[in-house]
């Protein structure tokens, strides 16, 4: 329990003045003292369960409001809290004598008037329906109500046996998730411990006992660290960091020792030192100044610096080894973050101006909004109640990459939620996974403390299932697989579908230059309801667009439209634009073809020959071709200049490749999940042995451009047990 919160001795008005008066904050104490006699006198007749006034509870949740650094409305709001509820006492009255904000906050935390037609749990739920509504407007609103299920949950023992479980269990459930959120620690902590001892007694005080058993010497043992560390900052340090220490909570240790089957010596972190500095650069200082007093115990180094959690707490932990062999944690954090951590999101009001109703850049708030966007969805009560829980369920599972990596997830996570965590390929390539060494299946729950090891492939093709979208657990990786789906498939299909295309066009004689091509299949698209034409490609390669159906047409509508004029030569040198990618010195942009036997590629040096009625055929200036021609009388005049035209790039070649290897299993699958990894689409792969034992490969790809190929070659040449990577001249 945070010292700043601590129990009232005496929940009387006076002490909440003497507070008022002793602290730095600046409050409006006759409104506040007005409040107070307003409540004192709506609840004049009232007892608690305790037998106590009634009044000492509205004091005693102002108090702990006051505590926060909450300002005079919400302190006012807080003695007001139960008026309207449990007497005959306006709004209306409130609104006039207090203001509208006292109203309304008042109003936030009180419940509805009883239905009698619904169900205690429909009840229940409505109520929860509302406060969340309310704190979506001003989130003061939860934070009285924090305060006031805080100051109700210390005096539970009050309640009948029933009761006191019930509320525990809302309080587990709702209330503390809702402190975490908002990273008020010690709320949440506090709410956490006293609903565990009534929902599960036995072992609350099973672990009771046995942390009170060595209660002295752990407290020395505590005491002695913190001595020592003081003693070794204060030589780096001028004034002297502050160093706390602390026993963790019951219920942090329970969770520990029943949910992840620990044994209470093998908790790291029940004893924590507390660091606190000036600034970012020191904390690492520290951190470095306590792994060299102490030895750390591997993977437990957590930097919640440089990624802070969702309710924006920060610190660095690590846990070490001391002297004696007692492994404690240590947290390392500066004087802001700190403010942060004990009270969060009251924070605003403890050390700034406070918000005003809602404040869009507080990412603490903005689970708040999802909730109330669900519950525009539905107007099941229990409906949103259950999203509520689920939203708010219990933190975090934190495991760890074979090379000890954290990853957080929250729990519930698989270990496809894992592999996507770690990086979008490796979730993409997944093909199974390892915890603890021992394979499991993909619906496999991680818990805190697994290590998880992702085995990948890097078969072409593979991807994750459709069907890992209902097991994964984080929006993450949802996202990550649905784009995947969307995305990669995607460009797959359209790389596939223009190849095809082009194919279809090359056999059927269909020269359309690029930059018409909108244009000429524009009928097809508006057909096949594509918007443009990688849309239109796309449907190719995955199939919804059947060529065969349409080329007939494309043909004869090609033939209206760019073969007007019969002539041959007029056909064969129609002033199309770079629609090739080469473009002839003296001639320009004309009907080539790239000769068959060297295969040029855009980068390549080449050279043009004048063909009869075929326009210009391009080789290589090294292809044995030109050099036999070239000096012939009849044939050197019909040697062109001709260069790459620039908008090449994205034209594709094909180009066949020539692999000879030591002949060993899984080669051919090596080859072409390297082609996959630098996405390099592969049409054709033929193997044979050869006589020496060795492997010869043939993989036709596709290709941009000589430097693309270049890459290409030194990629394969990687590849284990390569011998040898040509290009051919095919
Ligand atoms: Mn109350």
């Amino acid at each position: 329990m945070a010292e700043f919160m601590e129990n009232l001795p005496e929940c009387t008005i006076d002490v909440l003045i003497q507070k008022i008066i002793d602290g730095e904050k600046q409050y409006d104490l006759s409104k506040i003292v007005s409040a107070y006699e307003k409540a004192a006198y709506w609840h004049r007749d009232q007892k608690r369960e305790s037998g106590e006034p009634y009044i000492t509870h509205p004091v005693a949740v102002a108090y702990l409001l006051l505590c926060l650094g909450m300002d005079t409305d919400t302190i006012c709001a807080a003695l007001l809290h139960d008026v309207v509820e449990d007497t005959p006492c306006t709004l209306e009255e409130l609104r006039k004598e207090f203001g509208s904000d006292v109203a309304m906050l008042v109003n936030g935390v009180t419940k509805l008037k009883k239905i009698p037609t619904v169900s205690k749990e429909e009840q229940k739920a409505e109520n929860i329906r509302k406060i969340i509504l309310a704190m979506a407007e001003d989130i003061r609103v939860i934070i009285i109500k924090l305060c006031d299920r805080l100051h109700n949950m210390r005096t539970l023992k009050y309640c009948s046996d029933s009761k006191r479980r019930l509320i525990s269990l809302e309080t587990m459930n709702i209330y503390a998730p809702i402190a975490h959120r908002l990273g008020i620690a010690p709320i949440k902590e506090e709410l956490e411990d006293l609903a565990f001892r009534y929902l599960d007694p036995y072992a609350y005080e099973e672990i009771d006992r046995q942390m009170n058993m060595r209660k002295e010497s752990r407290e020395k043992f505590v005491e002695t660290i913190k001595e020592k560390i003081r003693n070794r900052l204060a030589e780096d340090f001028d004034p002297v960091p502050q160093v706390d220490g602390r026993v963790k909570s019951n219920y942090g240790i329970y969770k520990k020792v029943y949910r992840d089957g620990k044994e209470i010596e093998q908790i790291y972190d029940r004893y924590a030192v507390r660091v606190i500095v000036n600034t970012v650069t020191e904390c690492y200082n520290v951190l470095g100044i306590i792994h060299d007093m102490f030895k750390p115990i591997p993977n437990r180094f957590k930097d919640y610096i440089s990624t802070p959690k969702a309710n924006m707490y920060q610190s660095l932990h690590t846990t070490v080894i001391g002297r004696e062999g007692i492994p404690f944690e240590v947290q390392i954090r500066t004087w802001e973050m700190h403010q942060t951590a004990e009270y969060g999101i009251a924070a605003h009001w403890k050390y700034k101006e406070g918000i005003k109703g809602k404040d869009k850049n507080d990412n603490r708030l903005a689970w708040i909004r999802q909730i109330i966007e669900a519950q525009q969805e539905s107007n099941d009560a229990e409906e949103i109640v259950k999203t509520i829980k689920n939203d708010l369920a219990p933190e975090d599972v934190f495991a760890f990459t074979p090379k000890g990596d954290m990853i957080t997830l929250p729990v519930g996570a698989t270990v496809i939620d894992f592999a996507y965590a770690i990086h979008t390929q490796v979730g993409n390539r997944m093909c199974g996974a390892k915890v603890d060494k021992k394979m499991v299946s993909y619906d496999y729950q991680i818990k805190t403390g697994e290590i998880i090891e992702i085995l990948t492939t890097n078969a072409p093709g593979h991807g994750p299932s459709r069907s890992w979208l209902n097991i994964c657990k984080t929006n993450e990786a949802r996202s990550k697989i649905r784009s995947w789906f969307k995305k990669e498939r995607r460009e797959e299909n359209i790389v596939e579908g223009k190849n095809e295309l082009e194919r279809e066009f090359r056999r059927n004689m269909i020269r359309v230059p690029e930059e018409d091509m909108g244009e000429f299949l524009a009928m097809d698209l508006k057909r096949h309801n594509c918007e443009t034409l990688d849309d239109f490609y796309a449907a190719i390669g995955y199939g919804g667009v059947q060529l065969s159906k349409i080329i007939p047409r494309l043909k004869d509508e090609y033939t209206k439209k760019y073969v007007k004029d019969k002539n041959p030569q007029q056909q064969n040198y129609r002033p199309v634009k770079t629609h090739s990618g080469v473009i002839v010195d003296d001639i320009g942009d004309c009907q080539v073809k790239f000769s068959q036997c060297c295969n040029p590629l855009p980068g390549d040096d080449i050279i043009g020959f004048v063909t009869r009625g075929h326009g210009v055929s391009i080789h290589k200036t090294d292809c044995v071709n030109y050099l036999n021609s070239k000096d012939k009388p009849e044939e050197a005049s019909r040697w062109v200049a001709v260069h790459w035209a620039e908008e090449t790039q994205t034209n594709y070649f094909k180009v066949t490749i020539d692999i000879v290897a030591n002949d060993r299993i899984g080669l051919l699958a090596d080859i072409s999940s390297a082609l996959a990894e630098i996405r390099i689409p592969m049409h054709e792969a033929t193997a044979r042995e050869l006589k020496n034992g060795n492997a010869n490969v043939m993989v036709t790809i596709s290709i941009a451009g000589v430097d693309q190929l270049n890459g290409v070659i030194n990629r394969l040449r990687k590849i284990k047990s390569v011998i040898s990577v040509d290009r051919t001249g095919k």
